[in-house]
């Protein structure tokens, strides 16, 4: 079962939601979809979409808005993400290129979704981010990384240490890169948005862990500590959580990722403070912090960070690495924000990443009747939301160029055994995080 280690900050500051209906006794459905994450939530839109007049079940172990898809930062990035690179370039063109026209099909999904639904657009802002470099080797990695989008015949554009003072208010930043297709999102908002809209045409229980499922006949028995589910087709959107089900068993990696958001700031700390109302920064350095600062519309004037990495293969963070990374967190705010130093971190959390060494996600049918939409590989915002459409589509038996780019990837491999690959991802991550520690 998924652990959930400090309180959901973006729920938490949109209010209390109303209470759950975990799902009780027996019930039927055509297709049941695990998980009410990006992918889960996007998964049951599309088969909606596809099967109208289905009955579509969508079950998750936590609250909407409060898993992993609700501790994330809310980069909806259309570009090459790739944390394993040195400025998140992918491997070849050809693979960059495909990506972005994949992100920005879900990022179009999304954007139906907050149209069709009503969803506040502070929720899903069409803003743009910017690659913050706070030392010379990293605007380096900037310049690369500019050139690189331009061969790829993408727009951004470089800032320097003034303009990044005017947007941020901070003198932290040597350079920024700003590109324009990010959408930032409000996580908590967004979702909660999505399973609002969605109820009209799909059931969705949450506090409802599933236990277990396994073949009836000819169709599937889904069961939750309160229920159970007969059901023709399964989807799993439950991320990492696919191999506590026994599936990729041994070729997923668990990496939790620490967050903090500061109290409202006063009148005083914003009049301190400056720069601009929201803008979203993110590391040059794949593995350095990312800092955002939100509004009224999105929950508060905030700023939120998020700093690097834990390999966890239990899928649990503790009490002792929650304190460590909040001592952290406060140290990157200080050097960021000196003039906020008296502005406390309200909240502080962690949620799961999953990666595999290939970039690949588990997506699509895994067994008769079965899919997976899950292993998001640090971009789970644009990823799960393509994982879920492509495992809906195959359930629905559709191809698109969705399903096909995911047909076409390899598996996950196996990782090396369970010490080695804890000694090895600890000391890689633990090296990276050191050479961007300024970032
Ligand atoms: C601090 C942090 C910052 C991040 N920032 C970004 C970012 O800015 N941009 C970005 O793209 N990505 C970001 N990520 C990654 C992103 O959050 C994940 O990749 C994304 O949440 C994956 O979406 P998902 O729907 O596949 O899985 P999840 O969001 O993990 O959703 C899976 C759901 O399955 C449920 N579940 C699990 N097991 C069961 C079960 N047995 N029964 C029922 N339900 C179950 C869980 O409760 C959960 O709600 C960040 C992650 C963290 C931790």
């Amino acid at each position: 079962m998924p652990k959930f280690a400090g309180r959901a900050a973006w729920s938490a500051i949109l209010g209390t939601l109303p209470a759950a209906q975990p799902l009780q006794g027996k019930v039927t459905a055509d297709f049941t979809v695990i998980g009410a994450g990006f992918a889960g939530l996007s998964a049951a839109r599309r088969l909606v979409q596809l099967n109208p007049g289905a009955k579509v079940v969508v079950l998750d172990a936590s609250r909407v808005g409060e898993g992993g898809t609700g501790r994330n930062s809310g980069f909806m990035i259309d570009l090459p993400h790739n944390l394993a690179s040195e400025n998140y370039a992918g491997a070849t063109e050809g693979l960059d290129r495909s990506l972005i026209s994949l992100n920005r099909m879900a990022i179009g999904f999304a954007r139906e979704a907050v149209q069709d639904y009503g969803i506040d657009a502070n929720y899903f802002d069409p803003a743009g981010k910017i690659n913050g470099a706070a030392t010379e080797n990293s605007h380096a990695q900037n310049k690369s990384y500019g050139a690189h989008l331009q061969k790829l015949g993408e727009r951004y554009e470089m800032l320097d240490e003034q303009a990044m003072l005017g947007v941020t208010g901070s003198r932290y930043y040597l350079s920024g890169l700003y590109t324009p297709g990010t959408v930032m999102l409000q996580p908590a908002g967004y979702v909660r948005g999505l399973a609002q809209g969605l109820s009209r045409e799909a059931v969705i229980h949450e506090e409802s862990p599933v236990t277990a499922f396994c073949r009836q006949g000819t169709s599937w028995r889904v069961e939750t500590s309160g229920g159970v589910v007969s059901t023709d087709k399964i989807i799993l959107a439950n991320n990492g959580h696919i191999e506590s089900f026994g599936i990729s068993r041994g070729r997923l990696m668990h990496i939790f990722l620490f967050a903090g958001m500061t109290e409202e700031l006063s009148r005083d700390a914003l009049r301190r403070v400056g720069g601009q109302p929201r803008w979203g920064i993110t590391p040059s350095d794949p593995m350095g912090t990312t800092v955002r600062r939100i509004d009224t519309g999105q929950g508060g004037n905030r700023i939120t960070v998020r700093i690097c990495a834990e390999f966890c293969p239990d899928m649990e963070s503790t009490e002792y690495k929650m304190r460590r990374a909040a001592k952290i967190m406060r140290r990157k705010l200080d050097e960021r924000f000196p003039q906020l130093r008296d502005v406390r971190l309200e909240y502080i959390w962690s949620g799961p990443l999953c990666l595999s060494r290939n970039d690949v996600s588990v997506t699509g049918e895994i067994d008769n009747g079965v899919y997976a939409a899950c292993c998001q590989n640090g971009l789970g915002t644009t990823r799960g939301t393509l994982t879920g459409i492509a495992a809906a589509e195959c359930a629905s038996g559709k191809s698109s160029v969705i399903t096909e780019f995911f047909a076409r990837q390899a598996k996950p491999p196996l990782l090396p055994p369970a010490p080695l690959a804890k000694l090895g991802a600890t000391a890689y991550l633990n090296w990276k995080g050191w050479r961007a520690r300024k970032e």
